[in-house]
């Protein structure tokens, strides 16, 4: 589901004119629309007398029920009142969970997050997205390596900053650790050293072993 509004908008060159905006973005079920915004197709404006190509803004509520993402997206001169947008934000966040099903309510166990300006948006979910690739991957490689693999809620995962797919050592007791996943990140980046996002954790474990809160590894089921 998406809602589309009428607005008029203008260019640098001063011109003025009117283009169709999707103000509400639902993409749970039309994964089309997605790859359309990744591309920078959804809300671009082309100005008819200079040419000009650029995103026309205006507030976008997106929501992506598989990936557990609600963004509050405000046009990027916006940004000077973050604080009144944030509340803002708070207020009609609640105000449009109240009015769920119950069953739906229980779904939406997390937090809307703030985003200032189309670009933002498109770099957030082109960033997942690349990072989905690489947890494909890591799925397929772990097993074939003897790890285990732990898998993260999506927006528990975006909160803390890592995959929601990450390998551990396999273990008699079958808990996992920060150094488990340390080791086995070494084993997996081993056998390839391409995947970037897991290359910049295990640089960040290997710092810093506490920066994987044992209460974020208990977040994560283990599979096999
Ligand atoms: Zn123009």
């Amino acid at each position: 589901m998406s809602i589309s509004t009428l607005e008029e908008i203008s260019c640098l060159c001063g011109e003025v004119f009117e283009v169709e905006l999707l103000s509400a973005i639902s993409v749970g079920d039309n994964p089309e629309l997605k790859e359309a915004l990744i591309s920078g197709e959804i809300n671009l404006a082309i100005c008819p007398k200079c040419g000009q190509m650029f995103y026309a803004e205006c507030f976008i509520l997106y929501h992506d029920s598989k990936s557990e993402l609600i963004a509050f997206v405000y046009p990027l001169s916006f940004q000077t009142q973050a604080a009144q947008c944030r509340e803002k934000m708070y207020a009609e966040f609640s105000k449009a969970i109240a009015n769920f099903e119950e069953s739906e309510k229980k779904k939406i166990n997390y937090e809307p997050l703030l985003i200032f300006g189309m670009e933002d948006l498109v770099l957030l979910l082109k960033a997942e997205q690349e990072l989905e690739d690489e947890e494909m991957i890591l799925a397929r490689l772990a097993p074939a390596l003897s790890l285990s693999v732990l898998k993260f809620a999506p927006a528990l995962a975006r909160k803390f900053s890592i995959p929601k797919v990450l390998p551990a050592l396999k273990n008699a007791q079958g808990e996992a650790d920060a150094s488990s996943i340390c080791e086995a990140l070494k084993i997996v980046l081993k056998h390839n050293p391409n995947l970037t996002n897991y290359s910049k954790l295990y640089e960040k474990l290997s710092n810093n072993k506490n920066a994987l809160d044992k209460a974020i590894i208990n977040g994560g089921k283990k599979r096999s």
